[in-house]
């Protein structure tokens, strides 16, 4: 599966925590994240992340053509709800293109331990 990780700058300790919980698992999968997100993933995991622009600068959108060209399966994005995002409106196009092309996206840890859970039951 093509795996989408992306965190905003509040949630990155969380979205660390969660690919350390879940390494193992998610080497078996192709991992994309935006740039901070990903190169703190890599320097805390053994995982390989291809990495895509940060997120103010165009990431979120690159996640989101890939998306609209059938290149992620899912997405796991843990959002920060609590804070002011200078690039808001590429964050709400991500979250429409999930619901366009029916991608799962998982907004924070419980929704994403869920969907990894069910993925691993098949
Ligand atoms: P980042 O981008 O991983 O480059 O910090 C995430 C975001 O804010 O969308």
């Amino acid at each position: 599966m093509k795996i989408a990780l992306i965190a905003h700058d509040k949630k990155k300790d969380l979205i660390i925590e969660f690919s350390k919980l879940h390494e193992a698992y998610l080497k078996t999968h192709q991992l994309y994240a935006t740039g901070t997100t990903g190169k703190k993933i890599m320097e805390h995991t053994n995982l390989s992340v291809n990495l895509k622009k940060s997120g103010p600068l165009g990431g979120d959108q690159e996640i989101g053509s890939m998306i609209a060209n059938g290149k992620i399966d899912m997405v796991i994005f843990f959002r920060d709800p609590l804070t002011a995002q200078p690039h808001e409106p590429d964050v709400s196009a991500l979250l429409r293109l999930c619901d366009v092309y029916n991608i799962p996206l998982a907004t924070n840890p419980k929704a994403a331990e869920l969907f990894l859970g069910e993925l691993k039951s098949k």
